[in-house]
């Protein structure tokens, strides 16, 4: 069934509100045990958070998600499964850092044994990222995190825990800035709590800051939604925001731009702040709506600087650069058969407020100049500059992930992923493991799924006895 703008069946077992990678997997999932499904998407596309240009001058250009991490099995098996290949990304070499204008290199994804006068810098920084993985592993990634000790961590910033736990300054704003790169919100914002769940649910500092960025998807990672929805037993329509959603205990009548919609069950596979701006009816529980009114979408931007070859591979560096004077991180992103070679920057929470106050032309040059610094004069005339910005995009808002102030996890955890009647929540958000990546979508998607089915079996059972 091709993707469509209107609708031609207007009732089906399930409907899937949101056409990302989770509800995706979630339609596939469904559709695969027998039940049908139809997708309701807002945007004219399916894939969401992920979204290839697979025509852009180089190579298949990816705006949002695009890295595969080693132990991402789902997601991978998923890719796989449809016809995809992957490859290896990152290629090794030093990594280069950049502080107040100094610039060094350090072995591998690892960092500098000194910087801006900090003798023992490598050992602070693992002493501090070794705090942030104990406490991690002590919070979990199960939750519901409403003890009092989490209720203690969830009364805090994560700056206000590195101001009392990270004693140097310089180590402070780095680990300071990972994490506003890694979610997209400002440390001065987040929640402690929510920052050590989520390092929990993608297992430790290591794999998020390493293993998570591992390899890619040839052609580009919106493809596993698009082929999805190439399916014909799945009905998918693009331009259809929903605007209600009226419940019942086992129906469920849902109203888009795209028509009226009725289903036995319904998956929300939007990100709670998208989930927000739908009108429930009856209104969705308390926390519930607590965490979709507070919990907003990150802020970043990511930038992709393409050039004719991969002249840093032969300087003997990755094309990974932590700049703390722009508040950046980098990436090699190129894929073997590109005709340009890529670095990717991204800059989150705080970062990005300072970026964008910059103006166009001098984040552009303020882009240039550092990629000069740390990777040498050929960086200067690049053949592609192109920013993408989340924040700016109807019906995402932002990226990569969900962030949470302080005094909501502890209280709204559970309403994550807690069935509503014929409602289950889907999305990244809701992931048991791998929150705000492609693999939590995927996760999410098929345990909604499979919560559905098994319900649906349990019903046609209690109908023929
Ligand atoms: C810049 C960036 C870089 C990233 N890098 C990586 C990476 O390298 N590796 C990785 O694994 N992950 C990465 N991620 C995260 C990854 O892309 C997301 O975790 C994942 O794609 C989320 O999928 P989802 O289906 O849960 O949500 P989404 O993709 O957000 O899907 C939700 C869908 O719901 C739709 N929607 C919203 N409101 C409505 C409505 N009212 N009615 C109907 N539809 C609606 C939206 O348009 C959207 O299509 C990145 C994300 C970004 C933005």
């Amino acid at each position: 069934m091709p993707i469509r703008t209107t609708a031609t069946q207007q009732h089906s077992d399930v409907i899937v509100i949101g056409g990302g990678i989770s509800g995706m997997a979630t339609a596939h999932t469904l559709a695969d045990a027998g039940l049908t499904v139809t997708v309701l998407e807002a945007k004219d596309r399916v894939g969401g958070r992920t979204h290839t240009d697979a025509g852009f001058a180089g190579g298949a250009l990816d705006h949002g998600g695009m890295y595969i991490g080693t132990t991402h099995h789902r997601s991978r098996a998923l890719g796989e499964s449809l016809g995809l290949e992957s490859v290896v990304a990152r290629p090794s070499g030093n990594m280069v850092f950049r502080v107040g204008g100094e610039v060094v290199e350090a072995p591998d994804s690892d960092y500098p044994a000194a910087l801006r006068g900090v003798e023992d810098l490598h050992a602070k920084m693992t002493e501090a990222y070794g705090k942030i993985d104990a406490l991690a592993k002590r919070v979990g990634s199960e939750g519901p995190w409403d003890t009092a000790e989490d209720a203690a961590l969830d009364a805090i910033t994560v700056a206000s825990w590195l101001r009392d736990n990270v004693a140097d300054d310089v180590v402070r704003r780095l680990v300071a800035a990972d994490i506003n790169i890694l979610v997209g919100g400002d440390t001065t914002e987040l929640s402690m709590l929510f920052w050590l769940q989520y390092v929990a649910k993608c297992e430790d500092m290591h794999a998020l800051q390493v293993t998570a960025n591992h390899s890619l998807w040839v052609g580009g990672s919106q493809q596993i939604s698009q082929r999805i929805a190439e399916r014909t037993d799945i009905e998918v329509v693009v331009g259809a925001p929903v605007a209600e959603v009226v419940y019942g205990d086992a129906d469920v009548t849902v109203f888009s731009t795209a028509g009226t919609f009725t289903a036995t069950y319904a998956v929300i596979a939007v990100p709670p702040s998208a989930a927000n701006a739908i009108r429930f009816n009856p209104p969705l529980p308390l926390p519930r709506r607590q965490l979709q009114a507070r919990a907003p979408m990150g802020r970043e931007v990511k930038v992709q600087v393409r050039y004719p070859s991969q002249f840093w591979v032969q300087d003997g560096k990755s094309g990974e650069i932590f700049d703390l004077d722009l508040e950046y991180l980098s990436l090699d992103a190129t894929r073997p058969g590109d005709e340009l070679a890529t670095i990717v920057a991204f800059i989150g929470g705080g970062g990005y407020d300072r970026w964008y106050a910059l103006g166009e032309e001098r984040r552009r040059q303020a882009m240039l100049d550092s990629l000069v610094a740390a990777l040498g004069p050929q960086a200067a005339v690049p053949c592609v500059y192109h920013e993408t910005d989340w924040p700016s995009i109807e019906f995402t808002m932002g990226a990569p992930v969900t962030v949470m102030p302080p005094g909501l996890l502890s209280v709204t955890g559970a309403a994550l992923t807690a069935p509503v009647g014929p409602l289950r929540f889907a999305g990244t958000e809701a992931a048991p493991m791998w929150t705000g990546y492609m693999e939590g979508g995927v996760q999410a998607g098929e345990e909604a799924a499979r919560s559905i089915i098994e319900a649906h079996a349990a019903a046609n059972v209690e109908v023929s006895a």
